[in-house]
């Protein structure tokens, strides 16, 4: 993909938009902002949004809308069955993955739901890439374990591997070995892995996972929720994919591919999600839940509006000039950060950009939660709402003991389109001064602990009061600064 060149030797990312609706963003004081986290349990998911200056929480649902987009949810057609809108969307995607069947749902998580209740029995083992919260946890639900055979690269935050999404092909045949294919119904593959730092999977690891699968009669499962920033990579990383489009990128995915599911959150930048399948086999399976769990099989909980959008939102997720917005800022926030000698994940990916706690605040250990600490430290100081993902987002062991996770991140995601770099270099700024004043931040702890998901609603606390000592170093260096 080409980038412009600069008269002035720099490459910088370039908006390929114009901003044409804005929406004002409050930046309170650091005293009210640790007001804000002492109501929120130290839990950046427990924010009150009108308290944060920057939402990088997530990209999920936050993604800039087109004009097209917008446009199109005027001529949307309400009904409960049979909807001109649900029609419309169905040709797209049959467009797009070139496969006959669609499944409407109302978000990600609910396409797992569906299709771990019809497939997923007790004792059953998925192998996969990485896992990703509410995927094990469902597969959990249903008695089923999660096997993730992640190349030896995947977990190494310093590294120059350009897919650390891959699975490990020798891991694969031993695990079907030692299973035995009748406790496999599936593969799940994570395209831009989400939960170790949006890193893609390439196109050649897929085609030959899917060769080992289908030969021992193994379902192909790809969740593409995040496929715009893998296909992105896999045109510009991939020396195989180097003369394909886009488009033939997606298709040589979707060819491989037994079920297709997505949270529209993500791809289509709306609201929403689906499950597409080539077979009518596949189709019949899981389309009685879909009126149980969702809605109608026309409109599957989502509202119309958001699925003409969607439709739009997948046409332009193959125009090489929208999927290369999110990455490319991504590339510049993480490089910024590390000319301030800040930790992060490299490669930089998708999705966000990855600071790495466990080498930002080594002092905290991994039973005081150091992503989360350092997610709620940056808030406290810069107003800018990362996600906590390392141990808090993972289960404790069944003895109660805690999980270390392998890696402890926070998550500044990039929502695509939304923010401008000089927002971002706010975000530098302050995050550089917490890595000069990193000695003062400890660890949480639990006062409130969910059994399930626990990083969602979950309240903790700071050791030794070290909130009041940050924002009190804080004061002493930016006067009365917001
Ligand atoms: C967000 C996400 C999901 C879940 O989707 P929701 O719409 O949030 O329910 C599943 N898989 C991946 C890879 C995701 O990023």
């Amino acid at each position: 993909m080409s980038k412009i060149k600069f008269f002035l030797n720099e490459s910088m990312p370039l908006e390929m938009h114009k901003v044409r609706v804005v929406q004002k963003l409050n930046l309170i004081p650091i005293e009210a902002r640790k007001e804000a986290l002492d109501q929120g349990g130290y839990n950046t998911f427990l924010l009150k949004n009108r308290d944060v200056f920057l939402d990088m929480l997530t990209d999920s649902g936050t993604n800039a809308m087109s004009d097209r987009q917008m446009a199109s949810m005027m001529v949307a057609d309400d009904s409960y069955a049979g909807s001109e809108t649900f029609y419309r969307l169905e040709k797209t995607l049959q467009f797009f993955f070139q496969m006959k069947y669609f499944l409407p749902t109302h978000q990600g998580r609910a396409c797992e739901n569906i299709i771990c209740k019809t497939f997923v029995k007790p004792g059953d083992v998925i192998p996969m890439n990485y896992h990703f919260t509410t995927t094990k946890a469902h597969i959990e639900l249903n008695g089923g374990t999660v096997a993730e055979i992640f190349t030896d690269e995947a977990l190494k935050v310093t590294s120059d591997c350009p897919f650390k999404g891959n699975i490990d092909l020798n891991k694969l045949q031993q695990l079907i070995k030692e299973v035995g294919v009748e406790h496999i119904p599936f593969l799940r593959i994570e395209l831009g892995t989400n939960l170790i730092g949006g890193q893609p999977i390439a196109l050649e690891n897929i085609l030959a996972v899917a060769k080992i699968c289908h030969d021992h009669k193994i379902m192909v499962v790809t969740d593409a929720s995040l496929l715009a920033d893998n296909i992105h990579f896999n045109k510009e990383r991939e020396e195989f994919c180097k003369n394909l489009s886009l488009h033939e990128i997606v298709l040589k995915i979707a060819e491989v591919t037994d079920i297709m599911y997505f949270s529209a959150r993500k791809l289509g930048c709306v609201r929403g999600g689906g499950i597409c399948v080539p077979t009518v086999e596949l189709f019949d399976k899981m389309k009685d839940l879909i009126p149980l769990y969702e809605g109608f099989l026309t409109y599957g909980g989502m509202s119309v509006r958001e699925m003409e959008a969607m439709a739009v939102g997948l046409e332009e997720t193959l125009d090489p000039e929208m999927v290369n917005q999110g990455p490319q800022f991504i590339a510049e926030f993480g490089k910024k950060l590390m000319e301030q000698g800040v930790p992060i994940i490299t490669p930089t990916g998708g999705l966000g950009c990855h600071v790495d706690a466990r080498r930002f605040i080594p002092h905290v250990k991994s039973e005081e939660y150091p992503a989360g600490a350092l997610a709620a430290a940056i808030y406290l100081i810069s107003g800018v709402r990362g996600m906590e993902r390392g141990t808090i987002s993972e289960t404790r062991n069944p003895d109660g003991s805690e999980h270390p996770a392998g890696v402890e991140l926070v998550r500044l995601a990039l929502p695509r389109r939304v923010f401008t770099m000089s927002q971002i270099s706010y975000a530098v700024d302050r995050i550089a001064w917490l890595f000069q004043n990193r000695d003062l931040i400890k660890g949480l702890m639990f006062i409130d602990e969910p059994k399930v998901l626990r990083f969602f609603l979950g309240r903790l606390t700071p050791i030794d009061h070290w909130a009041d000592k940050l924002m009190k170093k804080f004061r002493e260096d930016f006067g009365d600064s917001l």
